[in-house]
């Protein structure tokens, strides 16, 4: 990450994109130099995530979050207007800019706040290419 972007993190956000999968990283990069943001969680352990399913904060269990690989393919995020209850429109903002600078990279992102099911307006993810949807359906087919 430049030195530009880096600035506008704080030493928190910046442990968590460490644990980021480099297109996720790589966007957050691009999109901080557009809108202040802070990356909440990245990588989520073993530990982590059976309390969160537990507490019914997350309701898959471990390790089938996207959080729970590492590097991570899911992050968590707030957008830094408007604190501490930003406005829908500040969070469909920071939603429009993540998909779009990931575009830019052809790099598709599924963002939690679209889910008609729990949205989850902090989550960010990955999208599954269609070669690891394959990948793994062959996996479990070989189990
Ligand atoms: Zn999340």
């Amino acid at each position: 990450m430049n030195d530009q972007s880096r600035e506008r993190f704080s030493n928190r956000s910046l442990k968590q994109i460490e644990t980021l999968h480099k297109d996720l990283q790589d966007i957050c990069e691009v999109a901080v130099t557009l809108l202040p943001f802070s990356v909440i969680e990245g990588h989520r352990g073993k530990c982590e995530q059976e309390r969160m399913n537990k507490e019914g904060i997350s309701k898959v269990e471990y390790p089938n979050s996207k959080h729970n690989s590492l590097p991570s393919k899911a992050m968590d995020l707030v957008v830094c207007i408007g604190l501490p209850y930003p406005s829908n429109d500040a969070w469909e903002y920071l939603a429009n800019i993540i998909k779009f600078v990931g575009k830019t990279m052809s790099v598709n992102i599924v963002w939690g706040g679209d889910w008609k099911e729990n949205p989850d307006r902090y989550h960010f993810e990955l999208q599954e290419s269609v070669a690891e949807i394959i990948d793994e359906t062959k996996l479990s087919m070989d189990r």
